[in-house]
């Protein structure tokens, strides 16, 4: 199996004997993967999607696996509700996260969209473009079950599953799902391939650490939590991305520029054809909050405005 014999079509896709994906094109936002893991009778699910009917269809599409080999265990990578508002659906299993996922998830439910969806002007223009298609009323939340700090080994009918949380860095938890037997790892959002990678919580240090973690674990498949399925180029490919905006926005945080002020003055070079560049604004100040952790955070409503403003919003 090659990267090449994996199409980016929505839908169910056989990796290798026991590891699959259910891809979800296009990639943008809300728009996320999902995996599953089989053993002997059972199996693990790696994340649930933004919303209930779209979880509904992946659970139908996966039926014909987890007939036989029904999903006792669901890993939530982190707490971004395109990989748990699903969970409620995946009733009975065990539902593992890393301890800082668990307790974002009490606080990162639908209200924040709702909210953003309602805004006016740019942001509630670019948020109902963004956020329209899903359907976030009636989302029961269903929470982790189990954490873990740092690092998990699961036997899935006798098939080895390991959990290492690689955060904080998109989100204060960011898990990662390795299954040595096939070399098939599913890295959740701290890979966004084609699209640009968000980093809401940081350091952005530590992501690159994480990129550099995964590649040492040498897998020859790796699904994103965005994007179609890649291997190591793509995890090089998001550690030089952030490794250029620590760079830029470092020398403009030197200047005493503002980083509102460099989010513009920034020129995005080979990376200005990835969807979703406005998310350097978001990337900027996770920059200047490691530079100065004593600087003001931004609120999100205001970092959509700015994502919304770089990406042509406004007017
Ligand atoms: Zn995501």
């Amino acid at each position: 199996m090659t990267i090449a014999n994996v199409p980016y079509t929505r839908g169910p896709h056989q990796l290798t004997g026991s590891c699959h994906a259910w891809l979800v094109p296009d990639g943008t936002w809300g728009w996320s993967n999902a995996g599953l893991i089989t053993g002997d009778g059972q199996s693990l699910l790696v994340d649930t999607l933004f919303d209930l009917a779209m979880t509904r269809e992946m659970l139908a599409g996966l039926a014909p696996v987890t007939d036989a080999h029904p999903i006792t265990t669901l890993v939530n990578t982190h707490a971004n509700g395109d990989h748990w508002f699903g969970n409620e659906l995946v009733a009975g299993a065990e539902i593992i996260a890393s301890a800082p996922t668990a307790a974002e998830m009490a606080t990162n439910g639908p209200d924040l969209l709702l909210r953003l969806l309602k805004q006016d002007g740019a942001v509630g223009r670019f948020a109902n473009h963004i956020f329209e298609p899903f359907d976030f009323a009636g989302i029961t939340a269903a929470p982790a079950t189990r954490t873990f700090e740092r690092e998990l080994t699961l036997d899935v009918g006798g098939t080895e599953v390991r959990v290492f949380n690689l955060g904080p860095a998109h989100t204060g938890g960011d898990s990662v799902v390795y299954v040595p037997s096939a070399r098939t790892l599913y890295a959740g959002d701290l890979l966004f391939i084609g699209g640009t990678p968000i980093v809401w919580a940081g350091p952005v240090s530590n992501w690159v650490r994480a990129c550099q973690f995964m590649l040492d674990l040498d897998a020859e498949i790796i699904v994103p939590g965005h994007g179609p399925v890649t291997d190591a180029a793509g995890v090089r490919g998001v550690k030089d991305y952030l490794e250029f905006v620590a760079h830029e926005a470092a020398e403009r945080h030197a200047r005493g520029m503002s980083a509102e002020d460099a989010m513009r003055d920034i020129s995005l070079g080979r990376f200005a054809d990835l969807d979703e560049h406005g998310r350097l604004a978001q990337n900027i100040l996770a920059v200047y909050y490691e530079l100065d952790p004593g600087l003001e955070r931004v609120d999100t409503l205001e970092v959509f405005r700015r994502i919304a403003d770089l990406e042509g919003w406004s007017e």
